[in-house]
C-alpha cells in the first residue's frame, strides 16, 4: 500500500459536520485505510469578499487506488456533499487537495503532485508535522521542518477533534 497525505476544508454549512463526514466517507473507501488524522486547525479565509472562516485537516491514508482513482473518490465525495465549483477559491463545504502520494511527482492535465500550493499553506504545513512521525522529504528534496520554518503560524488556530475524528488522532 501506499502512504498519501490529503488535506481536508469546509467553511459552509457546518463545516466541522463536514469534515467528520467526509472522514465517514473516506473510511468506507475501497483498498484504502485512514491512518491518521490530525487536529483540527481554524484559520481566516483567503480568496475574494467576505467568508467564514475555514476549518481544515491533514489524513494520512495507506492505500492501493492509483492517484487517479483516488483523485475521482475524493471528487465524489465534494460533489457528494454539496460543492459547487464556481468561484475560484471561492466559500466551499468542502474541498479535498492530494498532497503526497508515496514518493511520486504527477504533472498531468487533472493532477499535480505534490500539491502545488502546499508549501506555502501553513494550515496544511503544521497539521502534517503532527501527523508525522518524521521530518518529512517531499519528492523534490525540500524538508517539512525547513517549510515549517519559513511558515508563520500566525492566526492558526488547533482545535479538538469532534468525536467521529478522535480515533485516529497520534495520541489516540
Ligand atoms: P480546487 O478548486 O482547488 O479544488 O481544484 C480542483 C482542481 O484541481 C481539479 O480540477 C483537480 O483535477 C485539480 N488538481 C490538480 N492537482 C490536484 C491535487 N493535488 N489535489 C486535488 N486536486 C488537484
Amino acid at each position: 500500500m501506499t502512504s498519501v497525505y490529503i488535506s481536508l476544508g469546509s467553511n459552509l454549512c457546518g463545516p466541522e459536520s463536514q469534515l467528520s463526514k467526509a472522514v465517514a466517507a473516506l473510511e468506507q473507501l475501497q483498498q484504502t485505510r485512514i491512518e491518521r488524522i490530525s487536529s483540527i486547525y481554524r484559520s481566516a479565509a483567503v480568496g475574494p469578499g467576505a467568508q467564514p472562516d475555514y476549518l481544515n485537516i491533514v489524513l494520512l491514508l495507506a492505500t492501493n487506488l492509483s492517484p487517479i482513482a483516488l483523485l475521482d473518490a475524493t471528487q465524489q465525495i465534494e460533489l457528494d456533499q454539496g460543492r459547487v465549483r464556481n468561484i475560484r477559491w471561492g466559500a466551499r463545504t468542502l474541498d479535498i487537495d492530494l498532497l503526497l502520494y508515496g514518493d511520486l511527482l504527477i504533472d498531468s492535465l487533472r493532477l499535480t503532485v505534490p500539491h502545488p500550493r502546499m508549501k506555502q499553506r501553513n494550515f496544511v504545513l503544521y497539521p502534517l508535522r503532527e501527523i508525522s512521525d518524521t521530518n518529512l522529504v517531499l519528492p523534490d528534496g525540500s524538508d517539512l521542518d525547513t517549510l515549517l520554518l519559513q511558515c508563520s503560524e500566525l492566526d492558526l488556530i488547533r482545535t479538538e477533534h469532534p468525536p467521529l475524528i478522535n480515533e485516529y488522532s497520534p495520541s489516540g
